[in-house]
């Protein structure tokens, strides 16, 4: 198996990392041509809308849509946000899931926070996933074809699936815990959308 972590700025390095661990193939993604041949792709943390300006910049816009289209994709954060419909204010976006968010939801004076939160989905289901958030998006609407799939105990969404794509407001990749990053090759295992 071979998964794409978009490269164009953000901690792709962590993604990388975390899917070399698990002995899968990874490509650094900064053109179209080089989604070629993937199975997945991560949409990486960092800084939403410098990551939308470089996609239109490189005309990988159009490619991305399509990739989503089609095969799994997960953003974490930064990523979150480029998966979604809307954020509230003019900025590049790949509009690929039924999902409205809000940037720096936790506001400036907490930009980083961590808390133990219940995952059911993920194998194993204990002990509570340690999520990390810097400056994350919240989901204020999930609609459509998405599904809420975190919350915080004050019902808070946090992350999303639809389909084969996958969203999260904190960042797996800067932790030890593999978890999320195996129920996403189980999401890019499966057949391609046609
Ligand atoms: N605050 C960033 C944004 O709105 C996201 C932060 C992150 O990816 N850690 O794009």
């Amino acid at each position: 198996m071979k998964i794409g972590v978009l490269a164009l700025q953000g901690d792709f390095r962590e993604h990388r990392l975390a899917l070399e661990k698990l002995g899968v193939e990874t490509v650094e993604v900064r053109l179209a041509e080089d989604l070629e041949g993937l199975e997945g792709l991560i949409l990486p943390g960092g800084e939403s809308t410098t990551m939308g300006k470089l996609m239109t910049d490189y005309d990988m816009l159009e490619p991305l849509r399509a990739f989503g289209a089609a095969y799994a994709m997960w953003g974490t954060c930064a990523g979150a946000i480029l998966l979604s419909q809307n954020v509230g204010r003019e900025q590049p976006l790949l509009k690929l899931m039924d999902t409205e968010l809000e940037r720096n939801a936790f506001g400036r004076q907490i930009e980083s926070f961590e808390i133990d939160l219940s995952v059911p989905f993920l194998e194993p289901q204990k002990p509570d996933y340690h999520a990390t958030f810097i400056r994350g998006p919240i989901f204020k609407r999930v609609f459509g074809r998405a599904k809420p799939l975190m919350t915080l105990p004050d019902g808070t969404i946090v992350a999303a699936q639809q389909g084969h794509l996958l969203a999260t407001s904190f960042h797996p990749e800067l932790t030890d815990d593999l978890r999320f990053h195996r129920y996403f090759l189980e999401l890019a295992k499966r057949p391609p959308e046609a």
